[in-house]
């Protein structure tokens, strides 16, 4: 598997560290941008970055973990966020010898951002290049890159040591991880094992790690007021406006910076915009508000604003998705704004229908994200709900991850690393088995299994792709009908979500005129989105054309990355590449090969009724289709639910495709 970093890392390095780093997203432009982070040029700012890490809380035990980690070979690390847990214990394992010998030490984030913020931050503390002794790779579906690694190297190794980091966060990833390393560690004794978590409640951890003993760094912590509104909010996000602007205008700017939780890029945006409009209304009267936007597909160049120190006279506003709860450590924050919400998937094991809500979040979330505004002296959080809803409202913890989601992909990639009795495979908290079961039943449809749930070889194919098991399916099947360029395309598109086209307010008729001319002669925003990519292609990738046709460059760079790695895994799994743009039919019956599951039919009331799990959607408002004419019958990537139920990315089939495609699954009725 072409790791993202080989390209950039020296050939003859002995000594390796790696950032090693799971998730979602891979992002070979980001990557080129960071590999040429700045140095520190002057000696003395090296020598700062120095002295400045013997001050972390986790410095003054050095020597007593690095003792313990010697002595046992599962260890449980536990130290409040900024403690220096995940910069500071990979360069401690260098530094005594870890790497000695071109092992390495990996260390597991959650995070795509994180990974690369953290990946930069180690190699400017260890005067290096980053991608030389500290990389990062990262895959572009949220979906483990060490996982993936797995599958090359089932004991890992090269590894002498690896962290998983960011244990509380309970990603899917993570606890996919705990069993296969806790499998791995027994029969690799000298494979060191650190498992790291911000919170306190680590005996749970120390419990599945066969009683693991848990190493306490204490934390520096200031006292925190908390403040809850009277009553509940109408609009969270006014109200998150207000309340940072009252904190701005009645505090000097020097007291401290100030964070915001909000549940994602869109709200970030609008909060931005608003805030720039209000204290541009209020001119010299206040001081300069730096604001500060971070979340997940922030392009790299602008993520290293929010930790530049804030300048005299002017104070921080950070907008910050979930991020900033433990991942990331912003140094002088004062003041927390927690509207109380986060955008979170969900998944109804019944009808196969995942979604991503603004969801309330749990305590332990809530207090996560108050201690952030004590780390460096005594710290404000205002609670956007009452003190009523924190204590009878909300769940104590937030559900891990694994028990909401969409289980096929993960039970591809077990099955692929040959783990077949999945009801019984040691999970720190198991997915419900009817989530289990939809995934066995989905895989077995895609005829990813057989029928005695073994892996085929379509299975083993469709594993290599980091991909939704329909999207791999679509791939793998497009090789029959001679499409495969044209299928990867479309999946690097979809992989890349709703960022493709964008409205600026004022010019919203041009954007529509400039979309609906993807669609003309199409029937579906599959063969939209084939379109845009391959008139962009034709340009020669040109950023004008993008610009003229209101699309997203950054978007569009992306889905070419994501494409190209598709490209080298078609090579992997011997599917040759083969091209077929005046097929339209073809290209459509590869797509409904992977997503014939997701199939709608019209309704007599103008509505669509899906066919497996009979409920009623609707055409996503965003489609073109809908526009062109009324399908009797359609595929569709998702369904999302916001005030109704839409089918999103939809495209029109012929029935008896379903019947020819999957006959096991579809018989003809009328
Ligand atoms: P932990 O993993 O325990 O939460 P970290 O190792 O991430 O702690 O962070 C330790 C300290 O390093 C933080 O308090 C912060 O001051 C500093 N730091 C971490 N990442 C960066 C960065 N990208 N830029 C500047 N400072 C950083
Ligand atoms: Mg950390």
């Amino acid at each position: 598997m072409p790791d993202a970093y080989d390209d950039v890392e020296g050939g003859d390095q002995t000594e390796v560290i790696k950032a090693e780093t799971v998730v979602d997203g891979v992002n070979l432009v980001e990557q080129e941008e960071l590999s040429v982070v700045q140095l520190p040029t002057a000696k003395t700012a090296f020598e700062k970055l120095q002295s400045d890490r013997k001050t972390l809380p986790v410095y003054p035990y050095r020597e007593e973990l690095l003792r313990a980690i010697n002595d046992h070979q599962i260890l449980i690390i536990v130290g409040e966020t900024g403690s220096g847990k995940t910069t500071q214990i990979p360069q401690y394992l260098h530094e005594a010898g870890y790497t000695s010998r071109g092992r390495k030490i990996g260390c597991t984030q959650p995070r795509r951002v994180a990974a690369m913020s953290i990946a930069a931050r180690v190699s400017q503390e260890m005067g290096v290049k980053l991608g030389h002794e500290v990389g990062y790779s990262i895959r572009f579906e949220d979906y483990g890159m060490l996982l993936r690694e797995f599958l090359g190297e089932p004991d890992l190794a090269s590894y002498s040591v690896l962290m998983v980091d960011e244990a509380h966060e309970r990603t899917l990833s993570t606890d996919i991880l705990f069993g296969l390393v806790k499998d791995i560690a027994r029969f690799r004794p000298d494979l060191k094992l650190l498992i790291s978590s911000a919170t306190l409640d680590a005996e749970k951890f120390s419990d599945y790690f066969d009683s693991a003993p848990i190493f306490k760094i204490p934390g520096r912590r200031f006292p925190v007021e908390i403040h809850y509104t009277k009553a509940p909010e109408a609009d969270y996000l006014d109200a998150a406006i207000v309340t940072a602007l009252q904190i701005h205008v009645t505090h000097p700017p020097g007291d401290g910076d100030i964070l915001i939780f909000l549940t994602g890029q869109e709200e970030i945006e609008i909060a931005e915009e608003t805030l720039k409009h209000k204290t541009r209304g209020l001119g010299s009267k206040i001081a300069e508000l730096i604001i500060c936007p971070i979340y997940a597909n922030l392009p790299t160049e602008l993520q290293g604003k929010i930790f530049e120190p804030t300048p005299e006279g002017a104070r921080k506003v950070v907008l910050a998705t979930n991020i900033a709860e433990t991942s990331l450590t912003i140094d002088g924050i004062k003041y927390v704004i927690d509207p109380g919400f986060v955008k979170m998937k969900s998944y109804n094991p019944r009808t196969g229908m995942e979604s991503l809500l603004v969801t309330p979040i749990s305590k332990a979330s809530a207090n996560q994200r108050a201690g952030r505004s004590g780390r460096t002296g005594p710290g404000k959080c205002f609670r956007l709900y009452t003190a009523y809803n924190y204590y009878n409202d909300l769940d104590d913890n937030t559900v891990p991850e694994i028990q909401r989601t969409n289980m096929a992909n993960v039970v591809l990639s077990l099955k692929s690393l040959g783990i077949n009795d999945l009801l019984n495979f040691d999970f720190m908290d198991p997915p419900p088995s009817e989530a289990l079961l939809k995934a066995l039943e989905l895989l077995y449809a895609l005829s990813a299994l057989n029928k005695q749930g073994e892996l085929t070889k379509v299975g083993r194919r469709m594993a290599e792709f980091p991909l939704d098991p329909m999207l791999s399916k679509m791939i793998v099947a497009s090789e029959k009908y001679q499409c495969s360029d044209e299928a990867i395309s479309i999946a690097a598109m979809l992989s890349i979500g709703n960022s493709i086209f964008y409205r600026p307010k004022d010019k919203q008729v041009h954007a529509d005129n400039a979309r609906s001319n993807f669609h003309m002669g199409n029937v579906g925003d599959h063969l939209a989105l084939l379109k845009v990519y391959n008139s962009w292609k034709d340009t020669n990738f040109s950023t004008q054309w993008c610009y003229e046709n209101y699309i997203q460059v950054r978007s569009m760079k992306r889905a070419r990355d994501i494409r190209g790695q598709l490209e080298g895994l078609l090579e992997r799994v011997e599917i040759e590449k083969t091209s077929n743009p005046n097929d339209l039919d073809a290209i459509k019956k590869a797509i409904t090969s992977g997503f014939f599951p997701h199939s709608a039919k019209l309704q007599k009331n103008g509505s669509y009724r899906t066919v497996k799990h009979p409920q009623t959607v609707q055409i996503h408002p965003s489609s073109g289709l809908a526009q062109v004419l009324i399908p009797r019958w359609v595929v569709y990537h998702e369904l999302v639910l916001t005030s109704k139920e839409y089918m999103r990315q939809v495209t029109q089939i012929k029935p008896e495709w379903l019947v020819e495609i999957a006959p096991h699954y579809y018989q003809l009725k009328d």
